[in-house]
């Protein structure tokens, strides 16, 4: 697979697993700002009064790449809260951030998981706003969104809206940090969702093993704190202890909500200057408590943790090995990045590389390295490994490769080349980085802040400056065997998982390394097998924006047309980057014929990943991203990034592709693998469940995961390669090229493609534009009403997904149920969840899919489906007559909300790229969609949209047509406790599914809109 080491990831803010404050603001002092010359010429009296009343200090020299256009300004205000204003006057869309340096393991031993809760019900009301779901509903009708989490040492709350309702936002999100309410009504109820998000989490392995690590931490250490909370720990003992909640909601907030540890950054087309006093003039208000933050510097583990074996027993049949070295929190190494060196090598997955021995070895198909730190407290330096079935036999051995690895680093000390290498990677990428989308730059800015001086706060997690090996051979001393700690999951621990962590029922063990083995692996000696990386070929050093092609369009065009290849191409005008992007579709009927053939086509996929991963490792590192899909129509390879070195890979990836040979050992490791991922599936959440029957129902031709599994049997080496024989020998490839690329150039890519084309049969036999159709919809009659019901084992949840077939996809139509979703998702939200607690997982969306569209909303929950459809029943019935009463303002502003998030100009040239991707692929070519959707959308009147809710929706709608499917917890049964889950709703008004032979034969399929733009399908015409 293509992993990156983590060194790259760790750079972005976001990935820091939680922060304290520090250098921010330290070694500042020259640039506190004199209001007399700051700069801005531009300030009006009256604000610079204001800012000399308000602001402490103000940083207007905030580093960015050269190519960045949008205006930043840092701000430090009295009352100490750290702000990053950002004036971008072409946004289309506001965002704002807010980070604050408490998080769970600053709840009190008493009640675990009060600073979740405590994220959970600022949302909820507050002094100046009191209406419980008026935050969300302001945002909902102003194009917005929002969200929050909660991390060890952060709380963090973000918001987008439209960009003229940024100010009313801004306010109501103010509140949350002054005066919230913490009603004791919304307390109550609010309980359930925290209980339902921990119920969510209990058969997650992800959650699980994290927990077990909490819990083998030192009792006195807030490490081993248990985060999420539940009922039990947030309601019930306290309850039994005559602990008061909500009193301790709100003392929470008193003692640490203050503006000290807070961290704001906010986006807007407004000026810095008009930005500045809109904050100003509404975070001001938060009161600074002059919060001193803890010292948790002290490691969390006893030293007997240490040499140390823990063994877990997972849920879903995964094998890895943890390698887990404590350390200091590294992070105020940022200058230097000793621990980026050493996660760069030992993550390194090319030639000579600890993953390319391990995985010739047989024993591991994937590795990471990677820091996790813990600001201003502690950190983990991490290896893990994905072990093969043969590797679980070897663990020892694999931990000693992993200690010979990290003695030849001790033994070549550190090279100042490799440093360079990775420090030019990252400049170039601050260089030439895409516009962020406006959310994620708050959201990573507040993070940043934490870390770094707000002057650097956007250059620092890429431009790593400082030289310093001997930081890089200290924490090569913390990585020896008597100092970490050994984790291993695997189902094969039945026998030796004795014990029980408390909160997630997972059961471990631990055993004791003894000394002998210790000492081997401290005293290992060299591999001759593992080598340092050689120079990275793929660095590009051609950064020229082509000129403009004379006869430049402003959509993709066909620039090639034969049977056998067709070639589009678009030049880029938008982005201006060194940046390419493109995809090749090789399309043949037979890789879906059955569930044998589809098993094949995914396993000749997963090999050539294999086979190419060693010599792409270099390439995916120099910035270059590869993707080899396997599709219901074929495979489809896509390559973007710098566009300099391109060509290069695609002539390599293209020999390999039509030159396919495999290493019969690989195969077996890689199918095995395969057919864990099939078996797992039934572990995923519920709701993931009802997502994909409701596709295999409905979709035209779709193989279950039983199906394939059952197939799985017939696959051999040598099928495998027969197959891929006959996959290339007779194929219609199609390709787009989008990006800093001339029409010349997309033409000689033409040509290399085609030639390889040509040495195939697919030009003697052409295939048919007949034998590429899409994929089509069944179509339910009007009044069908149907339900499927599945179990499952593995959750405690239940879930249910209504979904109302809405109708084949047009302009109008799309739209149509855009609205619906843009109109209804607000009040679902907050009816089935906020009001009513059915469960964590409330959604409601359009589905989109085959040609047809429709709407969806799905519910996971402990209650029984049956009773929460019913719920979702008379949701929809209060809905409609909350629409036939809205007023015509409030209609008009859902529409301008749907229109803005519509018309969201695509942020990267990546994205762009997806966007005409998308319609090549569905041979649609309706490139400005959207555009013509909204125009649509102005002309919709309230009646006209109440009728069609009526029609298509409400439950004696003439043309309503549902499928509901239920996916059925096992446990379900043993947890009703109340009278209303006892009594489940008669269900008898819906046609079971039970045979889907049967269903789908007395079904019509919808048909596929005409294309938009003349265009004749690809392939070979047919002949009559
Ligand atoms: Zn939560």
């Amino acid at each position: 697979m293509f992993n990156i080491c983590r060194h790259i990831s760790k750079l972005h803010p976001n990935n820091i697993r939680s922060s304290s404050f520090l250098l921010s603001f330290r070694n500042m002092s020259s640039n506190y700002l004199n209001t007399s010359d700051s700069g801005s010429t531009d300030l009006n009296l009256n604000a610079a009064e204001k800012l000399e009343k308000h602001c402490f200090a103000r940083f207007d020299d905030i580093e960015k790449s050269p190519q960045d256009v949008r205006e930043y300004r840092g701000l430090h205000l009295q009352n100490g809260m750290k702000v990053l204003l950002i004036s971008d006057i072409n946004t289309d869309l506001s965002a704002a951030a807010l980070s604050v340096q408490v998080g769970h393991m600053s709840d009190p031993d008493y009640l675990p998981g009060l600073a979740h809760f405590c994220e959970h019900m600022l949302f909820l009301g507050t002094e100046k706003y009191p209406d419980e779901n008026g935050y969300t509903t302001y945002l909902s009708q102003n194009g917005g969104s929002s969200n929050a989490a909660t991390y060890s040492l952060m709380t963090k709350y973000h918001f987008n809206v439209a960009p003229d309702k940024l100010d009313g936002a801004l306010d109501r999100f103010a509140q949350f940090f002054i005066a919230p309410l913490f009603t004791s009504s919304a307390t109550d109820r609010e309980i359930n969702a925290v209980n339902s998000e921990y119920e969510k989490n209990l058969s997650s392995d992800l959650w699980r093993v994290k927990q077990v690590h909490h819990h083998l931490a030192k009792r006195s250490h807030p490490y081993s704190k248990f985060g999420s909370g539940n009922k039990s720990t947030l309601c019930d003992i306290p309850k039994s202890k005559n602990i008061n909640v909500r009193d301790e909601l709100l003392s929470f907030h008193k003692k640490w909500y203050s503006a000290n540890i807070m961290y704001l950054s906010v986006i807007g087309k407004e000026s810095l200057n008009e930005l500045e006093e809109m904050v100003v003039g509404k975070f001001l208000e938060i009161e600074n408590k002059n919060v001193v933050l803890p010292d948790w510097s002290r490691h969390p583990y006893d030293d007997e943790k240490y040499g140390l074996k823990v063994m877990i027993l997972p849920i879903k049949d995964v094998r890895s090995l943890t390698i887990s070295f404590t350390t200091d929190d590294l992070t105020k190494f940022y200058k230097s990045a000793p621990d980026s060196y050493l996660t760069h090598l030992i993550g390194h997955e090319g030639k000579g590389s600890l993953l390319a021995e391990l995985r010739k070895l047989g024993w591991c198909n994937d590795l990471l390295a990677g820091c996790q730190n813990i600001l201003n407290a502690f950190g983990f330096f991490d290896i893990v490994v994905n072990l093969t079935q043969e590797g679980m036999n070897h663990i020892d051995d694999v931990i000693n490769i992993i200690f010979q690895y990290i003695q030849l680093l001790r033994q070549e000390e550190p090279k100042k080349w490799i440093f360079d290498e990775c420090c030019n990677i990252n400049e170039m990428r601050f260089r030439f980085k895409d516009k962020e989308q406006p959310d994620t730059l708050v959201q990573n800015a507040v993070t940043a802040m934490q870390i770094y001086p707000l002057e650097q706060v956007l250059s620092a997690p890429y431009l790593t400056k400082e030289w310093r090996p001997d930081l890089i051979i200290d924490l090569l001393t913390e990585l020896v065997p008597s100092k970490c700690r050994i984790i291993l999951v695997s189902q094969s621990f039945q026998e030796v998982t004795t014990e029980t962590e408390p909160y997630f029922k997972t059961n471990y063990g631990t055993e004791k390394i003894n000394a002998e083995t210790i000492k081997e692996w401290e005293n290992c000696l060299l591999n001759k097998n593992l080598a340092l990386p050689l120079p990275n070929a793929f660095i590009p050093d051609n950064f020229e924006i082509v000129p403009l092609d004379t006869d430049f369009c402003k959509h993709p065009i066909i620039i090639l047309d034969t049977p056998i290849l067709r070639v589009w191409h678009k030049q880029d005008d938008q982005y201006l980057k060194p940046k390419a992007c493109m995809a090749f579709d090789f399309s043949n009927p037979i890789a879906y014929v059955d569930p044998l053939n589809c098993n094949l086509n995914q396993l000749m996929v997963e090999l050539l990943k294999d086979q190419l991963s060693e010599y792409l490792y270099d390439a995916v590192l120099a910035g270059l991203k590869l993707q080899l899909t396997p599709k219901s129509t074929g495979i489809e390879f896509a390559i973007s990034g710098y566009n300099d070195k391109q060509v290069v890979l695609l002539e390599k990836l293209l020999d390999h592709l039509f030159d396919f040979d495999v290493n019969e050992k690989r195969f077996e490791i890689i199918k095995e693998e395969y057919t864990r991922t099939l078996k797992n599936f039934k572990a995923e959440q519920p709701f993931q469940h009802s997502i994909y029957y409701l596709a295999l129902i409905l979709t035209e031709n779709a193989w279950s995961n039983n199906e394939l599994l059952d197939a799985l049997e017939l696959v051999t080496h040598e099928r495998v390669l027969n197959y891929a024989k006959k996959f290339f020998d007779r194929l219609h490839t199609e390709c787009f090229i989008y990006g800093n690329v001339t029409k010349q150039h997309a033409s000689n890519i033409s040509v290399i493609v085609n030639k390889k084309l040509e040495s195939t049969n697919s030009k003697l036999l052409p295939l048919l534009a007949r034998q590429m159709l899409k994929k089509r919809e069944y179509k339910l009659f009007n009044g069908d009403s149907y339900l499927f019901e599945n179990d499952h084992k593995y959750h405690k949840c239940s879930c249910v997904q209504l979904y109302f077939q809405c109708g084949a996809q047009s302009d109008k139509m799309n739209i149509m149920v855009n609205l619906v979703s843009q109109i209804l998702t607000e009040p679902c939200y907050d009816c089935l969840r906020t009001k009513e607690q059915l469960g964590y997982i409330v959604l409601s969306s359009n589905r989109k899919v085959n040609g047809a569209v429709g709407l969806r909303i799905i519910v996971q929950s402990t209650k029984h489906p049956s009773f929460v459809e019913d719920r979702i029943e008379n949701f929809l019935e209060n809905f409609l007559k909350s629409i036939e009463n809205m007023s015509i303002e409030e209609f008009e502003r859902h529409k301008d909300a749907l229109a803005v998030k519509k018309l969201e100009k695509p942020k990267t040239i990546f994205q762009q790229y997806k966007k005409f991707l998308n319609e090549i692929a569905l041979a649609q070519y309706h490139f400005e969609r959207n555009e013509a959707e909204v125009i649509i959308l102005r002309k919709i009147g309230r009646e006209e949209f109440v009728q069609f809710f009526k029609n298509c929706i409400s439950r004696n709608g003439m043309e309503r047509r549902v499928l509901s499917v239920h996916i059925i917890s096992q446990q379900f049964g043993v947890d009703i406790e109340t009278a209303e889950d006892k009594l489940i709703t008669n269900m008898d008004h819906h046609t079971k599914i039970t045979d889907l032979a049967q269903f789908k034969s007395s079904k019509e399929l919808y048909s596929i809109a005409l294309p938009y733009l003349d265009i004749k399908a690809k392939g070979a015409r047919s002949k009559l």
